[in-house]
């Protein structure tokens, strides 16, 4: 073949020829050419990029879209940015770089005598001195591709991040031309990783610069770069290469090749290699020192403090380095005085992430109501779990950490409605972390650190982020339209004042029990008893009605009361009139309570209630919901009840009912004859149909609990066809898509009529479920 222009190999890269491979590439090579043992692999340059873009007249088209783009106006921006990508994802490639990627990759195979080469893509910039994070795109890596046209592919998606909405508005707002940037793809052979994870040569939590700090998983990297794990730590002395400290984590998962498919697969480490691997030290003490060598070599290289990622193969059982770049974070290197290095990060406590942010304060542990006013405005509140009790110490709390509990339990819902930071399933906060205790909660990655931060981790909430410019009433403006209806999860009536100018098409779950907690405050029986019944319509139907108001004529769906007798108990004169159940969250709740003698009066004053709403006030926005409906009988009596009460269902007058019991799925026909709709309770259908208890923080932990679980997703599938075959409509109001946007793309393949979601989500859903109908609508058009 003629010279080449397109590819260059590890060993012809220094790492001056950044503009040539970009920064990662630049660094792998001069890894190599330093001696040091770094899988092999070419990397195709920057100007394979370019080429492609001038020559395919892709800078024309690109420039045309860019120029007529509001840049404030995001919804555009995010319409263009996927145009843009997708154009480049169809382009197809010149013939010359396909050549010369073609022959790299059979002079690979050939060398390597490995037919089946397993290799992975990585994106590397040229704009190393820029933000890459905000400037360059995606940095995307790709593990486990092979085959040629599967690396064609990937190098097209590397370049195709260049595009995100976030790099081009940033180009835009720091006047850089969009071509001046342009990106290598790095291919790479992949390790037979059968543990990995990244080293520090300096210890980054106390920056103490005669330390290193090693983390180390099962399987690929990737599980301890992206968190999934908690990693095993050991911090060595670098004098002595000698183990000073050491926690040995509870490895869970680990991150394996997919052998089904392209990429990799998340699986079990107690199934994968055995229950003693979980608990069971991950390094060697030689891989230990055989890791410090080599991460000294590379420090001295590069003259500063190196973060490295490494692996060792499963077959040779070599080590290698993977990559290697400058630690940003740390401050002017320390002297040998260990006890005057200031303490920065150390992480006291890991948990689940269910409300994403940060606050700092002292710790104030809670055991029940009787404790509640010890917090105080700005203090960390820690508990076991959260009850509805607890809710004016939560709305005081900088942050809530709980012992138990899954990304659906309580805590978790309340935190992200009020927009408090939350941890949950820690296992073991309240003992340890301290009364009074000065703690930061980073519940964006579920870790709680000693002391006060001076600059908390950055909530990265990816897919609600708004450029900066955009306020919420500029939300509503600019958000697109979409066929399907964003709808939001609402359950404190005043919190509709704050997020009323979202853009959502109305209240898809407007949950009661905060009514029943706050403005009520006793138990609907117990004020039966007493003559009271008056107070309970009245403050219902005031706790509805200023959420009705604010919104008209978008709809509110307002879900009846699905207290567990559990909770019930806990409202004034509940212990009277309530029973201790063994099971409370598969026991006398939702509808069952509706219809018995024990509570049908209790349920009459919530049916006068929506009736004083909808017939005093005139707000016929106002629909209703059952919860927890099990079977068609028991749905047949309500609505007899509820007509009773002059609730009729109409076409003025809307009844879903909650799809959450797997019944409900399986007759789903036959439910549909007798409503207007369904809504999803992802929370309690994924703990029913898994038969995992939502609550518990050790099911969670293991990944039991699991909306994306594919049982849960052909239930669903499965509720939407019957629906639709009887014209109903189908929503979904569980924390799925509030979590996931990759489940909320998969409901709206599946033809779902609307999604409600938590506040924090609503504008990012608005531009996910957009793009998503976007792109289904090319694919149609693609297909004609
Ligand atoms: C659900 O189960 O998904 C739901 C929305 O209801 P709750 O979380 O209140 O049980
Ligand atoms: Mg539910």
């Amino acid at each position: 073949m003629a010279e080449k222009r397109y590819i260059r190999w590890f060993e012809e890269i220094r790492k001056e020829d950044i503009p040539l491979v970009g920064g990662k590439g630049a660094n792998l090579g001069e890894l190599t050419n330093g001696g040091i043992r770094v899988p092999p692999g070419f990397c195709v340059t920057a100007q394979a990029y370019s080429d492609f873009i001038k020559e395919r007249n892709l800078d024309k088209q690109i420039l045309e879209e860019v120029k007529q783009l509001d840049m404030e106006n995001n919804a555009q921006l995010q319409s263009t940015s996927a145009l843009i990508r997708e154009l480049i994802l169809q382009t197809d490639i010149l013939k010359s770089i396909e050549a010369e990627i073609r022959e790299a990759y059979a002079t690979f195979q050939h060398s390597l005598q490995q037919d089946d080469l397993f290799v992975a893509v990585r994106s590397s910039a040229t704009a190393e001195d820029l933000p890459e994070a905000s400037f360059a795109g995606q940095q995307d890596t790709y593990l486990e591709i092979k085959g040629i046209s599967e690396v064609i592919r990937h190098v097209k998606k590397c370049w195709a991040s260049l595009w995100t909405a976030r790099a081009i508005y940033y180009r835009e707002k720091q006047h850089f031309s969009h071509f001046d940037v342009s990106l290598c793809a790095v291919v790479q052979k992949m390790v037979n990783s059968k543990k990995a994870g990244v080293l520090f040569t300096a210890n980054p939590v106390t920056e103490n610069h005669n330390q290193m700090m090693i983390n180390a998983s099962w399987g690929l990297g990737e599980s301890v770069v992206s968190g999934m794990v908690s990693p095993d730590e050991y911090i060595v002395d670098k004098k002595n290469n000698r183990v000073v400290e050491k926690h040995i984590a509870t490895k869970n998962f680990l991150v394996v090749k997919n052998e089904k498919a392209v990429g990799t697969s998340k699986v079990a480490v107690k199934e994968f290699l055995g229950e003693d691997l979980v608990t069971q030290q991950c390094l060697t003490a030689t891989e230990i020192c055989q890791l410090s060598a080599n991460a000294l070599r590379i420090e001295k290289m590069y003259q500063s403090p190196q973060d490295i990622e490494w692996a060792i193969d499963g077959d040779t059982n070599d080590l290698y380095i993977l990559q290697a770049r400058p630690i940003t974070t740390l401050k002017k290197e320390e002297t040998d005085v260990v006890e005057q290095v200031e303490i920065k990060r150390l992480a006291l406590l890991r948990g689940l992430a269910a409300s994403p942010g940060t606050g700092s304060g002292k710790v104030r542990k809670i055991k029940d109501i009787t404790e509640i006013s010890k917090v105080e405005e700005g203090d960390i509140l820690v508990t076991i779990m959260t009850n509805p009790d607890m809710m004016p110490a939560m709305k005081k709390a900088a942050a809530v950490v709980t012992n138990e509990g899954g990304r659906t339990c309580h805590a978790a819902i309340v935190s992200r409605e009020f927009g408090i930071p939350c941890i949950v399933g820690s296992n073991n906060a309240t003992e340890v972390l301290k009364e009074g205790m000065e703690v930061t909660v980073d519940a964006t990655r579920g870790v709680v650190y000693q002391g006060i931060l001076e600059e908390p981790a950055e909530i990265n909430k990816e897919i609600n982020q708004t450029p900066p410019g955009i306020d919420q009433m500029h939300l509503h403006q600019l958000a697109p339209i979409s066929g399907t209806k964003v709808y939001m999860n609402l359950g404190e009536p005043d919190l509709i004042t704050k997020y009323k100018d979202l853009p959502f098409d109305g209240i898809g779950l407007m949950r009661t029990e905060f009514i029943f907690t706050h403005l009520v405050g006793a138990h609907p029986m117990y004020l039966l008893r007493n003559g009271e019944e008056k107070q309970f319509i009245d403050k219902m139907a005031e706790g509805i009605t200023k959420v009705a108001q604010d919104v008209y004529p978008k709809p509110v769906v307002v879900r009846l009361s699905d207290f567990r007798s559990n909770e019930f108990r806990g409202l004034k004169g509940g212990e009277e009139v309530e029973p201790i159940e063994a099971n409370p969250m598969i026991g006398w709740r939702g509808v069952s309570r509706y219809i018995s003698p024990e509570y049908e009066e209790g349920f009459r004053l919530e049916c006068r209630a929506i009736k004083k709403v909808r017939e005093e006030y005139g707000l016929v926005n106002v629909w209703t919901m059952l919860p927890f409906v099990r079977t068609t009988w028991e749905v047949k009596r309500v609505k007899e009840i509820m007509a009773e009460e002059g609730l009729k269902q109409d076409q003025q007058f809307k009844i879903w009912i909650m799809a959450e019991v797997p019944s409900v799925i399986f007759e789903a026909e036959e439910f549909a004859e007798m409503v207007d709709g369904f809504s999803i309770g992802s929370n309690d259908l994924t703990q029913l149909v898994l038969g995992s208890d939502r609550d518990s923080g050790i099911l969670n932990t293991m990944g039991y609990f699991d909306e994306r679980n594919p049982a849960v997703k052909k239930a669903i599938k499965m509720l939407i066809q019957g629906a639709h075959k009887h014209n109903k409509s189908v929503s979904i109001c569980g924390q799925g898509p509030s979590l996931y946007p990759e489940f909320t793309e998969f409901l709206i393949h599946e033809g779902i009529d609307s999604v409600s979601v938590n506040p924090d989500t609503v504008a990012g859903t608005r531009r996910l479920v957009a793009s998503v109908e976007q792109r289904m609508i090319l694919n149609k058009l693609r297909e004609l």
